[in-house]
């Protein structure tokens, strides 16, 4: 028998970036979320949102689930009740990033009673994946991101990405010849757009920067416009990759059917948690389209290592929890030579200090 949820706790912790993701973007915030079961077992999760919305996140895991969920079975196959329940607030966006962290803390808990780590209870399929520097660098002056490539190339990353979208199409050309020039044509080169462009602009940009033999033009778009991907991909001959503003299988499944993505990038907070990343996954292997998790390597390593396919690692420099300080406990996840090793811990191993 399962053993029932009897508190649920959050606390909202301010993370520092040690090097600002733009003027505007000087931390993200994590929400915790803490699950004690009837057995006197507790396990962690959290939620995290880099500048939008961490108190209402806060508040709809106070108000709104954690009521709810008291009382329920401590697993998380509560899932799918759980955001049907959220629904009314919306399928995507503030409810599956709070979601998350309960989702998270429910894994927790389950795998630590079982002394095995995320990896291994999913299966794990990899010992090793390959990662890729990545910089929120659209701000950095022309030197700071050559510089910054010299780094990702001395520590053995096999890709790297940057950022485009400058007023000046002539600008976003420079950087990216800079950037390929410094790493040299073995590594693999991605850029991205955060959904700067519009369809016109980002034929023309694409057109002009493919010579730069770029692996992947990830979030060219609004990432709502399906139908401007699927248009933007017929027109260029770069892969495009999204997934990070992506909340529900649902729109996975639509921009796949529409032939409107090449990677798949989903964040495993943004999803709602572990449970539906691995539906997501999933999808992806069905499609045939490589995984690329948004960020959060701690965690997003320890899904990868137990998926079958082609799987990348994002690492932005320097912003790994681990990094910023934040962590009493770390994942075991590691980046040796320009791969992801690791995460044995029990559980999903990370605890917030
Ligand atoms: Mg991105």
């Amino acid at each position: 028998m399962t053993a029932s949820i009897t508190r649920v706790t959050t606390r909202v912790i301010p993370v520092p970036l040690l090097r600002p993701w733009g003027p505007d973007v000087p931390r993200v915030t994590v929400v915790e979320v803490a699950i004690e079961n009837d057995a006197g077992a507790a396990g962690h999760g959290f939620s995290w949102t880099p500048s939008i919305g961490a108190t209402a996140v806060d508040a709809l895991l106070r108000d709104d689930l954690a009521p709810w969920l008291l009382g329920r079975d401590a697993t998380p196959a509560l899932w799918q009740d759980a955001w049907e329940h959220l629904h009314e607030a919306g399928g995507g966006g503030i409810t599956t990033i709070a979601l998350a962290g309960a989702d998270l803390a429910l894994w927790d808990l389950t795998l630590r009673e079982k002394g095995v780590s995320l990896a291994d209870a999913l299966g794990r399929t990899h010992e090793s994946l390959p990662a890729y520097g990545s910089g929120v660098n659209l701000h950095y002056r022309l030197d700071d991101l050559v510089a910054q490539a010299r780094r990702w190339r001395a520590a053995g990353y096999r890709g790297m990405k940057i950022k485009v979208g400058k007023p000046d199409l002539a600008e976003d050309i420079d950087r990216v010849a800079a950037v390929r020039e410094t790493i040299g044509s073995e590594l693999r080169l991605m850029i991205d757009a955060n959904q700067r462009w519009d369809l016109r602009t980002a034929v023309r940009a694409v057109s002009e920067l493919t010579r730069f033999d770029l692996a992947w033009i990830e979030e060219p778009l609004r990432s709502d416009d399906t139908q401007g991907h699927r248009a933007l991909r017929r027109s260029i001959d770069v892969p495009v990759a999204l997934g990070e503003n992506v909340h529900t299988i649902h729109r996975f499944r639509d921009l796949i059917e529409a032939e409107a993505i090449d990677v798949m990038q989903p964040n495993v907070i943004r999803v709602g948690g572990i449970t539906p990343f691995r539906d997501i996954a999933a999808l992806a292997v069905d499609a045939g389209l490589p995984l690329a998790p948004h960020l959060l390597p701690e965690l997003s390593a320890q899904l990868a290592f137990a998926e079958p396919g082609d799987c990348w690692i994002e690492d932005v420099e320097d912003a790994r929890f681990e990094s910023l300080g934040v962590l009493s406990e770390q994942s075991g996840v590691e980046i040796v030579d320009g791969c992801a090793i690791g995460g044995r811990r029990p559980g999903i191993g990370l605890r917030f200090a």
